[in-house]
């Protein structure tokens, strides 16, 4: 395997070409970085070599370190992790520092062989820390390239240098959304941001390089900071404007992430420490930070469900082994919420549409959805006119159902009705073709039955988005009783083609992540009719890292909506049905007409403008605060496992039959605390004994909902991990 590769031109430049083979974009390895180490240390000991190019044999740079690797570090390090990864980071700073000094006699600072990065395209994190080190980066004009440093999206930070570099090159305030928010910039704004350097066109990339390369003097190649009298722009934070910055920049992070996602911390701790000290302490500090990020289970349990197992279910990971299923004529029936946004994210994807509903003026308005969102964009300069003409030209919105031949997938949105969906059901076979797919987007109601109506039950399927649908990643795909694979493949194939992440579950109420969201939002509701302080119940779930507390999210999902679930519960499920509790607070809350933001009155309070002003402080009248609260760790427990036991459940009865699927679905569908990397990530994070004894506790405290599952028994008696077992995709046997 070789990832880079060295020739030396007649001009004394050598252009090192990183281009690794068999994938689209450059990603970094350790035997890669062996390879450039060694490469760099052969042109820096070649007298014919004045100077070093390091590219890319692809039109991208490099999209960043392997994060496979990343996510098992901790592990493939020894018996002294920490140590090993101290030591592992430390010498990649090693090799980049030694890019960086290009020989140099560091008393004179002269000597040193220049550096230039010539990027094509994309240069995504150790693929833009790489170029940091370099002496000079200049980038193609090519506007599709992002540049920058996402690593904080993925629950971990620049530990290349990165986070060092690039402080000390355009100071703390200007680098801090770069750093924390892992924001991307093409190159011309990249340019205009102070991180790289040069652009130029992309013909005379390579010419640009090594031109520079040629030019360079040994004042050219002293870095800022190995210059004496450096002071870094904006102020150190022992200067009046550093010390704000550094204040202000603690609030904020503090403010967003609530203190669970250990990255944004460590992170500003590198660069405020890093601050204060020379260069090379300050990789150290960084790499000690890096370190410790590493060290927390919480990074690795984010990239293994955000990134690597998010990619392998988009990529089909449960995909059916039938033939390529691409959908390229879309129905959709009923242009209501649901129906408009369906419309709208698969016209995006290029594909047919025909959009149906019971009046012209319903259907026009469903596709004028797509017509506002264009309009958006094209303000907001993300889309053209012509791209807006385009995307409106494959709806066809109608009320005949004729128009529906030649579709080969439905997806059916009318009224939650089964008598309505069956009508539908009926109609819309008459008229497609043999072969085409029905999908319904129910929320409720089983898929089995739905498919009673239907004269193919193996190609009928549930396809659940979530609302808004352009914003909401996950689609749930059901399977009823009857269901096919070639309805799975569909139904997967155009999740795909819109750009969604898919789960696929088997029937049962609610499904998976209902079935998990509705516990969160009863044990909340529950513990306001128990007297706990509401803004606790609310906190304590923010502070885990819930987006939303219990009580805000049914406000925001409808106080009525909640009722009539717990309705319809009720009556399927007779005695059983434990959440009487609940709907009594419920029911008072409806009666009072509050029925959420809808109404602009729910559990929060709102002003005129819709806008929330926070808890509504009539509950108490109805709904005392008691006067002893239980602590905030108790509150965080019964939220949190209230949602982690029914996704045991799930997994224990077959609805789930994969836990990546339930990691994944539960940070992307309801945003489960993303920090953990979902419910069963979370309970190898704690482990399953302590998890057992927590759920003893609780369920002897507040009711035999927080019985522990077998499957979660067993786990703990045998020591066993959720990701041990079941981590490559095996259902319960
Ligand atoms: P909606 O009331 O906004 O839209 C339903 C649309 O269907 C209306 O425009 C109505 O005119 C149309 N319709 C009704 N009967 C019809 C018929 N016979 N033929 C053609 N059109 C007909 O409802 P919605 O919120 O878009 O929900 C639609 C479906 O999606 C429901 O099954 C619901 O459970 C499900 N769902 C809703 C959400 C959500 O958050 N709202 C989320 C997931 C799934």
């Amino acid at each position: 395997m070789t990832d880079f590769t060295m020739a030396v031109d007649q001009d004394g430049v050598a252009v090192i070409t990183w281009d690794v083979q068999g994938k689209s974009m450059n990603v970094l390895s350790l035997e890669g970085l062996a390879e450039l180490d060694a490469l760099i240390d052969k042109a820096h000991a070649d007298d014919a070599v004045k100077g070093i190019v390091i590219t890319s044999g692809k039109d991208s740079f490099a999209g960043g370190m392997d994060l496979n690797i990343i996510a098992k570090m901790r592990d493939s390090v020894g018996d002294d992790p920490a140590k090993g990864l101290f030591e592992g980071t430390m010498k990649m700073h090693g090799i980049l520092r030694k890019i960086e000094l290009g020989g140099m006699d560091f008393k004179t600072k002269k000597g040193g062989k220049p550096t230039a990065a010539a990027l094509p395209g994309t240069a995504l994190g150790i693929g833009l820390e790489l170029p940091l080190s370099t002496h000079r980066i200049i980038a193609a004009d090519n506007s599709k390239a992002k540049i920058g440093l996402p690593e904080i999206m993925v629950g971990i930070f620049p530990g290349a240098g990165g986070t060092t570099r690039l402080v000390r090159k355009m100071g703390a305030m200007a680098a801090s959304p770069l750093l924390l928010e892992g924001k991307l910039n093409d190159p011309a704004k990249a340019k205009a941001a102070g991180v790289i350097d040069e652009v130029v066109p992309a013909e005379q990339l390579l010419a640009r390089a090594k031109e520079w390369v040629l030019a360079a003097t040994d004042a050219d190649i002293i870095k800022p900071w190995d210059q004496k009298g450096y002071k870094m722009p904006g102020g150190a934070p022992y200067h009046p404007a550093g010390f704000m910055t550094f204040v202000g920049a603690s609030a904020m992070v503090n403010g967003k992430t609530k203190g669970v996602y250990p990255a944004a911390k460590a992170l500003l701790s590198a660069v405020y420490e890093g601050a204060m000290v020379p260069f090379d302490t300050a990789l150290k500090i960084e790499a000690r930070w890096f370190t410790n990020v590493l060290m927390n289970p919480s990074s690795s349990a984010m990239i293994r469900s955000l990134f690597i197992n998010k990619e392998k279910l988009e990529k089909g990971a449960n995909r059916p082994e039938v033939a390529d299923a691409r959908v390229q004529k879309v129905g959709v029936i009923g242009a209501g919420m649901m129906g408009a946004g369906i419309a709208l994210v698969s016209a995006l994807a290029g594909i047919n549409v025909v959009l149906i509903d019971a009046t012209q003026d319903a259907a026009d308005r469903g596709k004028g959805y797509t017509e506002a969102h264009m309009d958006k964009g094209i303000a907001r300069r993300k889309a053209t006119p012509e791209k807006k003409e385009q995307v409106l030209g494959l709806i066809n919105a109608t009320t005949n159902y004729d128009a529906l031949k030649g579709c080969d997938l439905i997806v059916e949105a009318v009224f939650e009705d089964p008598s309505i969906k069956a009508e539908v059901t009926k109609k819309v076979e008459a008229i497609v073709g043999e072969d085409c797919i029905f999908a319904t987007n129910t929320s409720t109601l089983p898929i089995t039955m739905l498919s009673k109506a239907s004269s193919r039950p193996e190609q009928f399927i549930g396809i659940h988005f979530f609302s808004p649908v352009d914003k909401m990643m996950l689609v749930e795909i059901i399977k009823g009783k009857a269901t096919g694979d070639r309805a799975v493949a569909k139904a997967l194939d155009y999740v795909r083609q819109i750009r969604k992440t898919p789960i696929v579950v088997n029937d049962a109420r609610f499904f998976y992540a209902n079935r998990c969201i509705i516990p969160y939002i009863n044990e909340g509701i529950r513990m306001v009719k128990e007297g706990v302080e509401p803004a606790l119940i609310e906190n304590a779930a923010k502070l885990v890292g819930m987006p939303l507390g219990p009580l805000q999210l049914v406000d925001e999902t409808s106080i009525d909506l909640g009722v009539k679930i717990a309705k319809a519960t009720k009556a399927a499920m007779g005695d059983q049905y434990p959440d009487g509790e609940v709907d009594e607070v419920l029911f008072w809350m409806a009666d009072q007409g509050r029925m959420g933001r809808k109404s602009a009155s729910g559990f929060y309070a709102y002003d005129d403008k819709g806008k929330r002003t926070g808890l509504w402080d009539g509950l108490a009248a109805q709904y005392p605060v008691a006067e002893e609260q239980p602590d905030l760790t108790t509150v965080q427990h019964r939220l949190l496992f209230a949602q982690v036991l029914e996704a045991v459940r799930a997994f224990e009865a077959g609805v789930l039959t994969d836990i990546r699927e339930g990691d994944v679905g539960a940070i992307l569908g309801w945003g489960f605390a993303p920090w953990s990397g979902g419910p069963f990530s979370w309970l190898d994070i704690i482990g399953a004994a302590y998890a057992v004894e927590l759920c003893d506790q609780l369920s002897a405290r507040y009711g035999a909902r927080f019985a522990a599952p077998a499957l979660l028994r067993q786990m703990a008696e045998d020591a066993d991990e959720f990701y041990e077992t079941y981590g490559d995709g095996q259902a319960v046997a």
